[in-house]
């Protein structure tokens, strides 16, 4: 399968790796938004929240924990951080292997405009 994130859960392509388990793994965004942003996979090639099974809920609550613990390690878990899933095209998904964007380190601006 032809999925960039797949092969970087291989290790055939490289990733700033920060966190790795048998399930999951965490690297560092390669064009970051913010000062901290890792992003967060199941190696399980998921292409969305829309193809999750039955049998992943509890990956999912592991990568929770994941981040938990990487907000911690990287010295964002008192000022605050986000973590964003983005779903298909109005969500913003670009890359169709499921992951978790873990940002913190700055200020983060509104999640949401609203228009009057
Ligand atoms: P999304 O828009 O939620 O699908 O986010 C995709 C994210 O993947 C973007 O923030 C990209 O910068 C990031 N990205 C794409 N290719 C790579 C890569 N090879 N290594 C690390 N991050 C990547
Ligand atoms: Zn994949």
């Amino acid at each position: 399968m032809d999925c960039i994130f797949c092969k970087i859960g291989e290790g055939s392509i490289p990733s700033k790796k920060v966190f790795e388990n048998e399930r999951i793994l965490a690297f560092h965004d390669i064009n970051p938004a913010a000062p901290v942003h890792v992003l967060i996979i199941p190696k399980k090639h998921i292409a969305s929240l829309n193809d999750a099974e039955d049998g992943d809920w509890g990956t999912f609550g592991e990568i929770a924990g994941v981040a938990q613990k990487l907000a911690r390690e990287l010295g964002v878990a008192d000022s605050g951080y986000r973590l964003v899933n983005n779903c298909g095209k109005d969500g913003g998904q670009e890359v169709f292997h499921i992951h978790f964007h873990l940002l913190g380190g700055a200020k983060l601006g509104p999640l949401f405009s609203r228009g009057s």
